[in-house]
């Protein structure tokens, strides 16, 4: 009989694919992680108890068949083991680099539990995708057939894509609009490379292209071309916009110079890591060179601006956050990180307001919390008489993002939205209130996770083929 490859997790410990030393990590923006060698994916995999009801895939946004695809890699069937994971995923590679594990498939590792720790779920599903490119076996997308119906996506982030490769696999004619000049969205422009590379994310924008998905770049939606222009040229539309309405501090000299929102900070270093040239940066307005840097925020977006901060060379990084560390919304993973990369956290510290303009320090509140709000969570309030000043010569704010308003930006009467501006649209089917017009994503879902962009814009293209089918059908009689 074949030997038993699974299940070793009591005789195998857990083990990560190597980490780079904080002090080379801090020269560079390249992923932090190393890929695992073949035979020790083969190991790691080989860990999985092959639950019958597998809480990991339950999890996973994605429902991701995990115990399945970890066998085989444990067998060393690893191009089957690419062709299962990529059946429900459209980005494994991608999705393997940033989810947060801890908070979705690993988090609900049965063998983590008991004790053991976690299967290296992440990981492993990287190391095969990045094995499957390289082998080859990751095939250009090439419908059986051309079907006269086009799309129109707009937003080319993980949602607007992951809808794209869905319906251009079936012949559909894909035409994908984004304001920016790559594709991508925050895989590109937000989400730095020390957590993923670009050229992981531009490798599938070209399959994307190669397939017959045609981009439509720098073109911004309600200014170079009407939300009208675009439904009367395709049969469908989805609205895959993202989240980009930053947040703002208040407090007096909230306005001062050298007050910067994250994500133009972040826009800013990941155009220069692909060799664009950014006035912003060159002078100095959005690069933390040479200077005390004081982040404000706890969520994952200010971990990536405290981490890029190092890596431009900063002075000293300072994160203020009004909570604790147990109740920051950043994954700890990164926390973690960014301390070891020399990043200093304030806990339970607000910014109360700002000195000099351009700024030169921040007088920091610190806070305590108190009764726990609506939703159970504690809200932080201030200790009277316990500030301080902290010396800034850039401040960042990553205090989080809310929808731009459509319905005026496009005047859209008819698009509704929530009373949070997301776009309201039917659970699954992303069908909005108007006719044709579906929306995934983050403008769905508010701030959310790349993981649930693939996942609504895979479902809801199915959706948009269903209504093509309709269509196609009342048509024909
Ligand atoms: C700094 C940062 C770090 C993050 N880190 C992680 C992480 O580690 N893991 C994780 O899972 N998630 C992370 N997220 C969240 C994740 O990036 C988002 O949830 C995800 O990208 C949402 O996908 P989307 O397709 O809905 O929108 P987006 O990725 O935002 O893409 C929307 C696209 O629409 C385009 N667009 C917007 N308006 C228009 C218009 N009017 N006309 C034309 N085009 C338009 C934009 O240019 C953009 O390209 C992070 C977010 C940020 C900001
Ligand atoms: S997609 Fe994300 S949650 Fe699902 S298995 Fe992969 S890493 Fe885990």
């Amino acid at each position: 009989m074949a030997k038993q490859p699974m299940l070793k997790f009591i005789s195998v410990d857990r083990v990560m694919p190597e980490k780079r030393g904080a002090d080379k990590r801090r020269e560079d923006f390249h992923e932090i992680y190393a890929e695992f060698a073949d035979a020790k994916a083969k190991e790691q995999a080989s860990r999985c108890s092959q639950c019958g009801v597998p809480y990991c895939q339950t999890h996973c946004p994605l429902h991701n068949n995990i115990p399945d695809w970890l066998r085989l890699t444990a067998e060393g069937r690893l191009k089957e083991a690419y062709e299962l994971s990529q059946l429900t995923n459209t980005f494994p590679e991608i999705c393997g680099r940033i989810c947060p594990q801890d908070r979705l498939c690993e988090g609900n590792c049965v063998i983590e539990q008991s004790g053991h720790g976690t299967v290296t779920i992440g990981a492993v599903e990287k190391y095969i995708t990045d094995t499957a490119w390289q082998e080859g076996w990751v095939e250009t997308i090439t419908p059986a057939r051309e079907r006269a119906e086009s799309v129109g996506i707009i937003g080319a982030g993980p949602g607007g894509l992951a809808a794209a490769d869905v319906l251009r696999r079936v012949g559909i004619q894909v035409t994908v609009y984004d304001r920016y000049d790559r594709g991508g969205g925050l895989l590109t422009y937000g989400i730095p490379g020390f957590k993923l590379e670009k050229d992981v994310v531009m490798r599938r924008v070209k399959q994307l292209e190669k397939g017959g998905v045609t981009f439509v770049l720098n073109c911004d939606v309600g200014k170079d071309i009407t939300f009208d222009e675009i439904r009367g040229k395709h049969n469908a539309v989805m609205i895959a916009t993202g989240v980009y309405k930053s947040r703002d501090l208040q407090g007096p000299g909230a306005g001062a110079n050298g007050i910067v929102r994250a994500i133009d900070y972040l826009t800013a270093s990941n155009r220069v890591c692909f060799g664009d040239t950014v006035p912003e940066f060159e002078s100095g307005e959005l690069n933390a060179a040479g200077k005390r840097i004081v982040v404000v925020g706890g969520g994952d977006t200010a971990m990536d601006c405290v981490r890029t901060a190092i890596r431009q060379g900063a002075k000293s990084v300072t994160c203020l956050y009004r909570r604790d560390r147990e109740n920051m919304p950043g994954s700890q993973r990164e926390v973690q990180n960014a301390e070891e990369e020399g990043v200093k956290f304030e806990w339970l510290s607000a910014p109360k307001g700002f000195a000099g303009d351009p700024v030169t320090s921040v007088k920091v509140q610190k806070m305590r919390l108190g009764a726990p709000d609506a939703t159970g969570r504690q809200s932080p309030e201030p200790i009277e008489g316990a500030e301080h000043d902290e010396p800034a010569d850039l401040v960042i704010k990553a205090l989080g993002f809310e929808p731009e308003d459509l319905p005026t930006l496009w005047n859209q009467k008819e698009l509704e939205v929530t009373r949070w501006g997301t776009i309201k649209a039917e659970f699954t089917s992303g069908q909005t209130a108007m006719d044709g017009v579906f929306a995934v994503g983050d403008i769905v879902r508010g701030a959310s996770l790349v993981v649930w962009a693939i996942r609504d814009g895979r479902d809801s293209a199915a959706a948009v083929l269903n209504h093509l089918n309709a269509a196609q059908a009342v048509a024909a009689e």
